[in-house]
């Protein structure tokens, strides 16, 4: 048999209609905040990653779904969204050709080679949001509280984590606090954060392997050591999310995996206790578009997991729409049928027509298993007088209606699913 690859999950059925509605719903939340959509291929040239990501990152040198192509090219599939929006801005002139801020959002599935487990895979989705050509810690703010924004909207609990990590200007300084402070630990580190020490010291921060953050209390933090103008963003960014109503913790130890990062940096994470609770991440990212190549433009973004996301969501967040079903008893009621699933098509409810003629018991039991609520039936008798008998399966009340009378039937229908009952 012919399976799906490994860590990667198929979606349908209900799961499906709960995604479609939680994306539906982020959409709206940001394109109320002026983000368009911003959608980019799935591959890039690897090239693109390993400068925009950093070479020495897990996501490049470990998790990185890549391949030559027919013609030898280096492709990658896209582990995060960043260097791809980026790569586009630049190409297509948006810094010349958009007013900016350019606000930019994207719903899309991204590929990790990693263990799976739950809440971690090789295709997973995230949405993410990238603000460019604006420097202030307002938008910093900005952002943050759009993740919280949709997080609150579905109504999780989390909490979120800020930190900066500095400029250009002072981050050398501090890296070479940090390599000082560690060489004379090299032996209680592991095997990666040795290597890590010369090539990017500040990943030993977060690293869940030998958790030096955890059994060393004296480690030097970045916001000691910060130049007046990252402190003072810095200040000015814990009074915007004051003022958005973000509760926020500092937490130094906020790095982040990936390199092009500046001055803030942020997580969040859902407050389950789980191991994969991280759901959001991101900052600001000032020297990523000069890098890659684009005019100096200063950004900030956040990415989401989907899944984790999707998983921290309460079932019963979604009320389903009420569904029914119609059916014919005989050859001679199908078209009625026809005529009748025609019409309930212009309205907003759930109905699907079964087209084969059977007996009443048989489309009970089929109705009763697809989990309907109401039932039509058009039967004989109903044909003669151009009438369509409603089932309520719970209840098991029978109503009569004329087979014209659609808008009286969807009525009765949407008072249902919001609860309203009315005397018939
Ligand atoms: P983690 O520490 O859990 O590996 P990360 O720092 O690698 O997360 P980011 O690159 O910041 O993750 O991506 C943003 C979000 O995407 C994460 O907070 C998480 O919710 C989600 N995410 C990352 N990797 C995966 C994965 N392999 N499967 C599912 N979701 C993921
Ligand atoms: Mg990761």
């Amino acid at each position: 048999m012919i399976t799906a690859v490994k860590g990667m999950n198929d979606l349908f059925g209900k799961r499906a209609r709960r995604w479609g509605r939680m994306e539906e719903d982020i959409k709206l939340l940001v394109g109320n905040a002026n983000f368009t959509e911003f959608r980019t291929p799935i591959v890039e040239e690897i090239a693109l990653f390993k400068r925009g990501v950093g070479e020495t990152t897990d996501v490049v040198q470990k998790e990185m779904y890549d391949f030559l192509d027919k013609k030898g090219r280096h492709i990658a599939m896209r582990p995060e969204g960043t260097a791809s929006v980026v790569r586009a801005f630049i190409e297509h002139g948006i810094a010349m050709n958009e007013p900016l801020p350019f606000k930019a959002f994207y719903i899309a599935p991204f590929f990790r080679y990693e263990r799976p487990q739950k809440g971690r895979y090789r295709q997973f989705h995230q949405f993410g949001i990238e603000i460019f050509g604006d420097d202030s810690a307002q938008m910093d703010a900005e952002m943050i509280f759009t993740a919280c924004r949709v997080l609150d909207h579905f109504k999780v609990n989390f909490e979120v984590h800020v930190n900066s990590i500095g400029c250009k200007e002072c981050r050398p300084a501090y890296r070479e606090k940090l390599v000082e402070y560690f060489s004379s630990k090299k032996e209680h580190l592991c095997d990666d954060c040795k290597t890590r020490i010369n090539t990017n010291p500040l990943r030993l921060l977060d690293c869940k392997t030998c958790d030096p953050k955890s059994k060393y209390k004296d480690i030097p933090v970045m916001t000691d050591h910060l130049c007046s103008a990252c402190d003072d963003h810095f200040k000015q960014l814990q009074k915007s999310l004051a003022i958005f109503h973000v509760p926020y913790i500092i937490d130094p130890f906020i790095v982040r995996g990936l390199d092009y990062y500046t001055r803030t940096a942020f997580e969040i994470s859902a407050n389950t206790g789980g191991s994969q609770n991280a759901v959001a991440g991101g900052g600001r990212y000032d020297n990523l578009v000069a890098d890659i190549g684009g005019p100096d433009t200063p950004a900030t973004g956040f990415a989401m997991g989907l899944e984790r996301l999707f998983d921290l969501i309460s079932e019963d967040f979604y009320s389903e729409p009420v569904l029914s079903a119609g059916y014919a008893l005989c050859d001679e009621a199908v078209d009625d049928l026809v005529h009748f699933a025609k019409h309930m098509s212009h309205h907003p409810v759930r109905f699907f027509a079964d087209y084969k003629p059977k007996k009443f018991k048989k489309a009970l039991q089929k109705a009763d298993k697809t989990g309907a609520e109401f039932m039509f039936i058009i039967g004989e008798d109903e044909v003669k007088e151009k009438k369509i008998l409603m089932k309520n399966m719970k209840t098991g009340e029978q109503k009569v209606y004329g087979q014209h009378e659609v808008m009286l039937i969807v009525r009765d229908l949407l008072n249902h699913e919001s609860g309203i009952v009315r005397p018939s």
